[in-house]
């Protein structure tokens, strides 16, 4: 079976070519260079995506801030990590790079804050 990409690891694009047996990958080409290699791989056996969204704020000039994971998770745990993070809230005031939460999930990934909220 071959399964077709774009790779994201640069602007340039490459379209890339994967060939599976049997839930192996045995040819990854197109590829313009290693990272392409290793990202066809990635994606095509545990896709890994940044999750970006926000977390509720007591006490904040907002009622939100926003926030991002440290590193990528896995995309198949993204709308578990939603889950863990709609039900978190922050006090004000919270700082860019807090920890809102730590190691979510166990994935050896944080939340953290990407913008400030110095509270009412
Ligand atoms: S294969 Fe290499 S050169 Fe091509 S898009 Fe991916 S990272 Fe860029």
């Amino acid at each position: 079976m071959k399964k077709s990409l774009i790779c994201v690891a640069c602007p340039l694009g490459c379209p890339i070519e994967i060939e599976m047996e049997n839930g192996e990958v045995i040819s990854v080409t197109g590829n313009t260079c290693k990272r392409g290699d290793a990202y066809a791989r990635t994606e095509i056996t545990n896709p890994m995506r940044s999750l970006t969204t926000s977390v509720k704020v007591e006490g904040g000039v907002h009622p939100v801030v926003p926030v991002k994971s440290s590193a990528p998770i896995p995309k198949g745990k993204m709308f578990e990590c939603m889950g863990v993070i709609n039900q978190t809230s922050v006090k004000a005031p919270v700082k860019i790079g807090d920890v809102v939460i730590e190691n979510i999930l166990g994935l050896g990934v944080d939340i953290v804050a990407t913008n400030c909220d110095s509270g009412k």
